[in-house]
């Protein structure tokens, strides 16, 4: 039932690269919730961008949660992954979970079945964010957060059923191991492969954009097998494949990047006390999730914190907000999130001037004061809407 575009070209991947044409055909999901606000605005902005550096988006709508349960009866259809898949970029906005639509999570759901094994977010200060720290502006970090393995690989089974009893008795006969018969249980997975990838990931990022440092946070002090072996493919990966460009800490040489790992526990307040220490962190799949939106709060929270799904060759851009159902269709949420997803976007495609230029603008305008409900609460400035907030980033794109 989806249509092609007529106009613009494919991304391709070779080689194990992205050749990106001048005008790409990019699928984009608007999203439930607040979805209809920000995504209408960030389209705005990109495309004022892409026309800037030179460049056209031949967007190309496809359906996912309640618009793609009206038009395909399915809240995922097969068609929206096969076009993400098909043209390898897409910009996304948020999806509710519905309940018993027979998926976890639409948004895990989407991660899984593209194999996008990263979540990639950025977390910096932007001035005039308000922010619970003294000095905000010494978070400067990029947290890759693997996505496919832990406990977001869905493996458990229901207390009291037949499933988990069999599991619970396997358990006690084969290896003696007594869990009592109303637990529910759940399969904690953390492979060699999936783990040397994710690290490999971040550590080219960390050398193509030098940054000083690879934390790898973990608990491997209590689940060593899982957590702890985490840790050791990190280094392994570190010191095999990148000895030229890395030194363990207490070792530091200028020009190498230092990789250290800290226990997940500790990583929590020592990104509060000393968050200059760190720069790019790899973390399995529960850690990262709880660490990056404790970072995101740090800078400013939800409404301004871009995050994107990568994996070989492809990837999705999406806010790291979810649907925020009470401000649907008021025009009133901050879309700077949608927004720096949609610079991530750029950065992806090689587009670097573009996703510089759109930072810059997102910049300017909340440093002039120019800002949506959630910020204005605490400092104040010229309240405006989602659209008008994207028109002040627009006016600013024309300036720089
Ligand atoms: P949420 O939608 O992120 O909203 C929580 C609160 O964060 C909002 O009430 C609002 O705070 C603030 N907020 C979120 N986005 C904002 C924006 N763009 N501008 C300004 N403030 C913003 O979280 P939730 O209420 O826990 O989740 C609602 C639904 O979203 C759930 O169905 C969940 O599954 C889904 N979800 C989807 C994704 C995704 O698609 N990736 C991610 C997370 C959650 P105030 O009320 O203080 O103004």
């Amino acid at each position: 039932m989806l249509k092609d575009p007529e106009d613009g070209r494919r991304i391709e991947y070779r080689d194990g690269k992205l050749m990106v044409p001048k005008n790409p055909v990019i699928p984009f999901i608007v999203g439930d919730g607040i979805g209809v606000d920000v995504t209408p605005a960030t389209v705005k902005v990109l495309d004022e961008v892409a026309e800037k550096i030179g460049r056209e988006i031949v967007w190309f709508e496809i359906y996912a949660g309640e618009k793609a349960y009206k038009i395909f009866g399915s809240y995922l259809p097969e068609e929206t992954i096969d076009a993400i898949r098909r043209y390898r970029v897409a910009l996304k906005g948020p999806l509710t979970t519905p309940v018993g639509g027979g998926y976890r999570s639409l948004n895990v759901a989407i991660r899984q079945m593209l194999d996008l094994y990263a979540c990639v977010r950025p977390v910096y200060y932007i001035r005039g964010v308000p922010s619970p720290l003294r000095n905000p502006e010494k978070v400067n970090l990029v947290i890759f957060r693997e996505n496919t393995e832990d406990v977001y690989a869905g493996i458990e089974w229901k207390s009291g059923s037949e499933e988990c009893l069999k599991v619970i008795e396997f358990l006690r006969r084969e290896f003696g191991i007594e869990i009592r018969r109303d637990s529910g249980v759940g399969l904690k997975p953390i492979s060699e492969f999936a783990t040397k990838r994710i690290v490999r990931m971040a550590i080219r990022y960390a050398i193509e954009n030098n940054r000083k440092s690879v934390t790898i946070v973990h608990k491997g002090n209590i689940m060593k097998f899982t957590e702890g072996a985490f840790r050791e493919w990190g280094y392994e990966v570190a010191l095999e494949e990148f000895g030229d460009y890395i030194v363990t800490e207490g070792q530091e040489e200028s020009n190498k990047i230092v990789i250290k790992d800290r226990i997940a526990d500790n990583m929590f307040q020592q990104l509060l006390t000393r968050p200059s220490e760190y720069d790019v962190i790899v973390t399995s799949n529960l850690n990262g999730d709880y660490l990056s939106d404790m970072a995101a709060g740090l800078v400013g929270g939800l409404g301004i914190a871009p995050s994107s799904n990568i994996g070989d060759g492809m990837g999705v851009f999406e806010p790291v907000h979810g649907t925020a159902p009470k401000y649907a269709g008021k025009n009133k949420v901050n879309p700077t999130a949608m927004i720096l997803s949609g610079a991530l976007m750029f950065e992806f495609l090689g587009w670097r001037e573009g996703s510089e230029i759109i930072r810059k603008a997102v910049e300017m305008t909340i440093d002039q004061r120019i800002v949506t409900y959630d910020i204005h609460r605490h400092v104040g400035g010229k309240l405006v809407g989602t659209m008008e907030f994207a028109d002040a980033v627009i006016e600013n794109i024309h300036s720089i």
